[in-house]
């Protein structure tokens, strides 16, 4: 018996005033991969992002998880029910929070039901002595810490994540991308990861969607992309990694 995909996106379209921004778009993620949508701004990796979160719809194509068809043009899994994580640029803890309960916020019976998963988590991405702590007395990098802790809580199928660390400052971006990486390793989640640069998708990713103009132009390995690029506009866009 075959597994399916963890994440699979078949053919999604979206068009705002007759401008398709997403355009045939398909692809798919295994458990424990992470995939990275890149490509200039304005692209279309938001908006397919966020059809695959559910707070956008797409006008044809359809989204699986696990092989379970999660949304259609006739059928949609509201966005709460997909097991599907988000993480976006403004890491948006809830100020009123200490940063256990931010951590368990998405699971049922909040921080005193969960309190190993909250300690293992947060010993996991070295905030431990964090735990009563509000946001406001937290540094940047250590916020991206704790909303990474609070994303993969749930345990989820798929971690959406838009460009995530362009928040951070440039000096601690490499280690936090190198920390992040291994933990979402360690919990075996699908990812997948929206940037518009190169060097974050070919140090992270084990499978680049290169993106524009709406379209995937090219996919595979991070050294097939670079050693192969599909035309000079791609050649281009990885002539520049440092
Ligand atoms: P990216 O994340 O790659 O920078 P987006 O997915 O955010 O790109 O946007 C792709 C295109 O779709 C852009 O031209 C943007 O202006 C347009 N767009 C996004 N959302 C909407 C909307 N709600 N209404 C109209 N146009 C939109
Ligand atoms: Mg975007």
């Amino acid at each position: 018996m075959t597994v399916p995909p963890r994440l699979e996106v078949q053919g999604l379209t979206r068009r705002f005033d007759g401008r398709a921004v997403v355009d045939d778009v398909s692809f798919q993620v295994e458990a424990g991969q992470v995939a990275c949508l890149l490509g200039p701004s304005g692209c279309g990796k938001s908006t397919t992002l966020r059809i695959v979160a559910g707070v956008d719809m797409q006008d044809t194509g359809r989204i699986l998880v696990d092989g379970q068809l999660v949304c259609d043009t006739q059928f949609r899994i509201p966005p709460e029910q997909r097991a599907i994580g988000l993480m976006f640029q403004d890491f948006a803890l809830f100020p009123h929070l200490p940063v256990r309960d931010n951590v368990a916020f998405g699971l049922a019976g909040g921080w005193k039901a969960n309190r190993a998963r909250v300690a293992e988590l947060l010993e996991r991405v070295h905030m431990s002595r964090h735990i009563d702590s509000y946001p406001h007395e937290l540094s940047g990098g250590e916020q991206q810490r704790v909303a990474l802790a609070r994303a993969l809580a749930p345990r989820p199928r798929v971690l959406l994540m838009d460009e995530p660390f362009s928040g951070l400052d440039e000096r601690l971006r490499d280690g936090i991308r190198d920390e992040t990486l291994a933990l979402l390793k360690e919990e075996g989640t699908a990812v997948l990861l929206v940037t518009h640069e190169p060097h974050e998708a070919m140090r992270m990713a084990d499978q680049i969607l290169l993106m524009r103009g709406g379209r995937i132009v090219q996919q595979g390995a991070p050294y097939n992309l670079y050693n192969a690029p599909v035309d000079r506009q791609a050649a281009g866009f990885f002539s520049d990694i440092n």
